[in-house]
């Protein structure tokens, strides 16, 4: 986002930004100073950066911005949950969720597009299409107008979009995120989700390390093809293999979201094939129950069927956890805030906008 002709500075690596500096005669760790006023300290007006020269902080301030975000809404559930849904400068809208977790720890779970191209049948922001990716800046001014509302340790590009879809953008974005003089995210911090883009899987590993999740939700290629149309173009074999060579740390494992729908991919049968399908992978398998709504074609799994499930991969020696739906009253599945928001301005017609979503 940069406004007029100005560059925004949130949308900058630490390389774009040493190179812009160098091209004007500043020294490189000017661009690390920048940085930690930016990230480390939350400044965003350049008279503020005290120990920058005055002519300097007017030069940036003729050529450069920083944004800054404000929610437009905040929502928050009975569990803690927190949705912000933000406006953006071509006034679409994005939304990223507040996850408590144990500890008073949080894991922010944010967008990487506006609407998204793959089309997951059990997904509102599916229903959308896709409008337009996200810059680098509105993918960390997510990340930077949440840490004003307290402390996030984990980050999940799982909401709003399928981020490999946006790579380069969602590359950029994740160095920003880990630059030690700015925010500093561990890689082990953050999680990068995908519905199985295979031939953007293989560049992701070579270009930057993140730890990967695989919207998975099927043990076939029927049925995957008719819950993510992406499985018609890269079917569960290729998408196995592009998992089996994705570079791993020690310790480190892939996440496989698995989503069980009753009568859909929720049987034994799934359970004996999903372990077959991983065979060979580290690997852990988030079950989601499904978050069942009025007017959605899915049912949500009965206890005993989740149980069987999660037991049989147990009993297999596949670490299986059982993730609960958090945010429920305020439908913070990913999806529905926009959804909701757009119905209510009258944007959307209402039965897509009461298909329940569960971004990947
Ligand atoms: S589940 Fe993810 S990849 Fe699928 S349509 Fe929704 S946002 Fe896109």
């Amino acid at each position: 986002m940069s406004s007029g002709s100005l560059i925004d500075l949130k949308n900058l690596t630490l390389e774009e930004l040493s190179a812009l500096l160098a091209e004007r005669g500043q020294k490189p760790f000017r661009a690390k100073q920048i940085m930690r006023w930016i990230y480390g300290r939350g400044v965003t007006a350049f008279a503020d950066m005290t120990d920058l020269a005055k002519d300097f902080r007017e030069d940036l301030a003729s050529w450069a911005t920083i944004s800054d975000w404000s929610p437009e809404l905040v929502e928050e559930s009975r569990d803690g949950t927190k949705k912000y849904l933000f406006r953006l400068a071509d006034g679409q809208t994005v939304e990223t969720v507040r996850i408590p977790m144990e500890n008073e720890r949080a894991t922010l779970c944010i967008s990487t597009q506006v609407g998204c191209a793959m089309q997951c049948s059990f997904c509102l922001t599916g229903t959308f299409g896709l409008v337009r990716d996200l810059e680098p800046g509105e993918i960390v001014n997510q990340v930077c107008a949440a840490l004003k509302d307290g402390p996030v340790q984990n980050l999940v590009l799982m909401g709003m979009g399928e981020p490999l879809h946006n790579l380069d953008n969602v590359v950029k974005a994740l160095q920003i995120l880990y630059l030690e003089e700015g925010l500093n995210y561990g890689v082990r911090k953050v999680t990068l989700s995908t519905s199985g883009l295979v031939p953007q899987m293989r560049e992701l590993g070579e270009r930057i390390r993140v730890n990967l999740a695989v919207s998975l939700n099927a043990t076939t290629d029927a049925v995957r093809n008719e819950l993510m149309p992406i499985n018609r173009r890269y079917p569960l074999k290729e998408l196995m293999a592009a998992c089996r060579d994705f570079p791993l740390q020690p310790r480190q494992r892939i996440t496989f979201e698995y989503i069980l729908i009753r009568d859909v991919n929720d049987s034994l049968q799934d359970a004996k094939r999903l372990v077959t399908l991983l065979h060979g992978i580290k690997a852990k398998v988030n079950l989601i129950p499904y978050n069942e709504h009025e007017g959605s074609p899915f049912k949500a799994p009965t206890a005993e069927a989740i149980e069987a499930f999660q037991s049989y991969l147990l009993n297999r020696n596949i670490v299986a956890i059982r993730r609960a739906s958090k945010g429920q009253d305020i439908s913070a599945a990913c999806g529905q805030l926009k959804g909701k928001l757009e119905k209510a301005q009258g944007r959307l017609p209402a039965p897509a906008a009461e298909a329940a979503g569960q971004g990947d």
